[in-house]
């Protein structure tokens, strides 16, 4: 894999480090740990790609990236084998997860042009001689610094609203999934051989330091509230701006009159699917107390079926991050010092590399709400009552909420994404998402004299008095 360093042109760094697969402790490929130097070299060709990149029609970025997709596509059964290798996620799992991203590339292909070319706006009375546009143009080059969980998903979207957007890319995948994301950027550069538009940096944390202090314009960071303190603190100094989509702890919430299986079979997927390393999985279910023991028995039931492994039959893998399965059971065993009660599974439930399942009743409140309160990335309602859904859905203080299902904004393309508070800020995904790598660029241009000219120095008392008139008339009137 060190010959992706080479076919970037550079003479590389000589540390590397190894990816493993964490069902099997194998090791898959090692690669560089780009320092800050070779960080830098990637960033000034991006920039030089990324003037191509903007220069292109919209139609022609568009027929690349709906290039990309199909190449994405056609090979989807190679790269989910990459990321169960990578992440021991099920292969399905693996699956699901690219279609999701095919279904990304495809909206923001298809949707860059309409929502980011020039479009006429009023220009108001006051600026009647005037025509105003705006338009958003590309930023140059973003960074995209990503996690583990989902290798493919979760960075392509921002990789592909970026591209779409007009940007070069620099991308730094997790040090737990540099195989997936290097097969990303080398098959980007399969459909786009004339410039690294998305080239490739692998390292841990100190890369992903290199990267925000670099001369990218904008970095899309997923991760933990803690590293995106820290990236953000990075990109203070030259004032890069940043999206931080970081980490949840979504709620779900049953109402006395919702469809009590559909809510549990919801509440079991959403809370082990990927082994509960989904930035939008289900931690917490408050339940509306008549129906509390008939939701738990069918949840328990549902859960205790789910067997983790790394045969084909098992619902879901291996934890990928070795050290996460000693914070997971710290988080067991507090919860029942403080007086949970282990509905299914317990303590004995982790089983290096695997944690079985594990439903906790009577968790005590901050347990599980003082460390909520910080978050607020997705939720869940389930209610048969429509009015009751989306007030409770709009009530609640998340960037996302789906009623009657679990995740479901997320596979929604035109559907903005991203977080409140510790989950962070800034969107990705749709119209907002494809904002988000761009700058608004305001024009106005003068079609006729004014009636009054206020910006000269010729200006006159009269000019101004008339102005002031019009004002007065226009906005003096008393509002009860
Ligand atoms: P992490 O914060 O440990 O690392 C994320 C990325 O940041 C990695 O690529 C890492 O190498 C890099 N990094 C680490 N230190 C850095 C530094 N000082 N400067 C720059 N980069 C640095 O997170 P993780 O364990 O890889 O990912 C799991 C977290 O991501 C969870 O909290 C999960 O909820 C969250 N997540 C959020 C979303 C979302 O869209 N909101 C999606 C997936 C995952």
């Amino acid at each position: 894999m060190v010959t992706t360093l080479r076919t970037q042109g550079l003479t590389g760094p000589a540390e590397t480090f190894d990816t493993v697969n964490p069902a099997t402790s194998e090791v898959i490929a090692t690669f560089p740990v780009f320092g800050e130097d070779d960080v830098a070299e990637v960033v000034e060709r991006a920039h030089q790609a990324g003037s191509w990149w903007a220069r292109l029609e919209a139609k022609d970025r568009r027929t690349r990236l709906l290039a990309w997709k199909s190449h994405i596509t056609r090979y989807i059964g190679r790269l989910a084998e990459l990321v169960h290798t990578e992440t021991g996620k099920p292969l399905a799992d693996a699956q699901m997860e690219i279609l999701l991203a095919i279904v990304h590339i495809d909206w923001a292909a298809r949707n860059a042009h309409k929502v980011l070319r020039r479009r006429r706006v009023s220009s108001g009375l006051v600026a009647l001689n005037q025509a105003a546009t705006v338009e958003y143009q590309p930023l140059g080059v973003v960074g995209v610094i990503g996690p583990w969980n989902y290798p493919v998903f979760t960075p392509v979207g921002s990789i592909v609203y970026a591209l779409a957007a007009g940007n070069a890319v620099v991308f730094k995948p997790s040090e737990f999934t540099p195989a997936v994301g290097a097969w990303l950027v080398s098959s980007f550069a399969e459909v786009v051989p004339e410039q690294p538009v998305l080239q490739l940096v692998t390292g841990g944390g100190e890369t992903g330091d290199y990267l925000a202090r670099s001369a990218v314009n904008k970095i899309a960071f997923t991760g933990s509230a803690a590293t995106a303190r820290k990236v953000m603190a990075a990109c203070a100094q030259n004032l890069t701006p940043i999206v931080a989509e970081c980490g949840g702890k979504d709620a779900m919430l049953v109402a006395a009159d919702a469809d009590l299986d559909a809510a549990a079979d919801a509440a079991a997927w959403g809370a082990l699917s990927n082994a509960g390393q989904t930035c939008i999985g289900i931690e917490r279910v408050y339940v509306a107390e008549g129906v509390y023991h008939s939701f738990l028995e069918k949840l328990a039931e549902r859960a205790a079926q789910v067997r983790p492994g790394d045969d084909r039959e098992a619902g879901y893998g291996p934890m990928t991050m070795p050290s996460q399965i000693d914070v997971i059971e710290q988080h067991i065993a507090d919860a029942l010092a403080r007086g949970a009660r282990a509905v299914v599974g317990g303590l004995a439930s982790v089983r290096r590399p695997f944690v079985g399942p594990v439903v906790l009743t009577d968790v005590p409140e901050e347990s599980a709400l003082a460390n909520a309160t910080s978050y607020g990335l997705g939720a869940s309602v389930f209610t048969k009552n429509k009015k009751a859904a989306m007030a409770a859905a709009r009530s609640l203080r998340s960037g996302m909420a789906a009623v009657n299902s679990v995740i479901a904004f997320a596979t929604v393309p035109s559907l903005p994404f991203g977080g409140v508070g510790d989950s962070g800020f800034g969107r990705i995904h749709g119209a907002d998402g494809l904002r988000e790598f761009a700058r608004p660029k305001a024009i106005t241009r003068q079609r006729m004299k004014p009636p009054v000219n206020l910006t000269s120095f010729s200006r006159s008392d009269k000019d101004l008095k008339r102005a002031l008139n019009m004002a007065t008339m226009l906005h003096g009137r008393l509002y009860k």
